[in-house]
């Protein structure tokens, strides 16, 4: 009962001191997930529209928790991030994905692992030479790696946010705006930073078959992505209809639960397989 109450409470109540009681024995379970081998590595395929093809997969974590079975990354991300202990996590990620890396590959191409980063990590200036060296020591290419960032991320430190994403977009990985549209940012940022990929917020792509807006929405983001000569993605395909509708308006990739949900890298190899059989 312990333990459910403090995982809960800080989706409830964000402002409670992180020096609290219940807040330190959350953060002593969060380094016992690492140390004791409880967090999960999920991948989500992206198609890429123009042939049906898996080009990428999206890591996103999962907690395995003693008592409280798989936790949802909404449950603990958040506090993760308040204390800076996302960091952890992120190194994680990225020590699993380059782990699991070459046993992912196709015959043929390149599947891109993606990798969420949070501000924490935007504001570490050793992060860029963290994940070099976490790569190099796998055998991993960068161009084997994907690194995507909110909006709001950014515009927590835009100057320093910059200084990082120039150093990893130099070291060859592909950067990508996570969630756009959600963001409170201006678009002035786009041209100067050295991102390649949008993704649309599922929001509106779930949206896009009731709500014009939505549709509308949708239809000119592809179009400003392509105006700018990035790659688009659109994020939270529920079915057949939407993907269809998103291939015709030239969007590039789609990821969502009617192609694949995220799933452990036995089962997303299994999926890849049956996907293109
Ligand atoms: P996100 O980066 O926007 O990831 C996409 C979320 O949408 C995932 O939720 C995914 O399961 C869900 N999704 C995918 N397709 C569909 C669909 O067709 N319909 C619907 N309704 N949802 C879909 P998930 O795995 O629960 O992750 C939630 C958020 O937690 C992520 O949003 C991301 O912000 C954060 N997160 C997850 N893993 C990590 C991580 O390793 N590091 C960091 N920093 N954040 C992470
Ligand atoms: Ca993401
Ligand atoms: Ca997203
Ligand atoms: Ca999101």
């Amino acid at each position: 009962v312990a333990k459910r109450k403090s995982l809960d409470m800080q989706v409830y109540d964000a402002s409670l001191d992180s020096t609290s009681a219940q807040n330190l024995s959350l953060l002593s379970e969060l380094r016992q997930a690492i140390d004791g081998n409880e967090l999960r590595l999920f991948l989500q395929p992206k198609i890429g529209l123009r042939d049906d093809s898996v080009v990428a997969a999206e890591a996103l974590v999962r907690w395995a928790h003693p008592v409280r079975g798989m936790v949802q990354p909404m449950q603990f991300i958040p506090f993760a991030e308040q204390t800076g202990f996302v960091r952890y996590l992120t190194l994680w990620m990225l020590e699993e994905a380059a782990r699991q890396w070459k046993s992912l590959q196709p015959e043929n191409g390149t599947l891109r692992i993606a990798i969420n980063l949070s501000t924490r990590d935007l504001m570490d200036l050793d992060f860029p030479q963290k994940i070099d060296e976490m790569l190099d020591r796998y055998g991993v290419p960068r161009e084997g790696f994907c690194l995507e960032i909110t909006e709001s991320a950014i515009m927590d430190d835009p100057q320093r946010a910059e200084t990082t994403l120039n150093q990893l977009a130099a070291s060859g990985y592909k950067l990508s705006i996570d969630d756009f549209g959600t963001g409170y940012s201006s678009l002035a940022y786009l041209k100067r930073l050295p991102v390649s990929e949008l993704k649309i917020d599922k929001s509106f792509v779930m949206g896009m078959e009731q709500d014009e807006s939505d549709a509308k929405i949708v239809r000119s983001t592809i179009e400003l992505a392509h105006n700018l000569g990035l790659t688009v993605v659109a994020e939270g395909v529920e079915n057949a209809r939407i993907y269809a509708l998103l291939a015709a308006l030239q969007c590039d990739e789609a990821q969502g639960y009617y192609m694949g949900k995220p799933m452990i890298s036995t089962d997303f190899v299994q999926w890849s397989r049956d996907w293109a059989a």
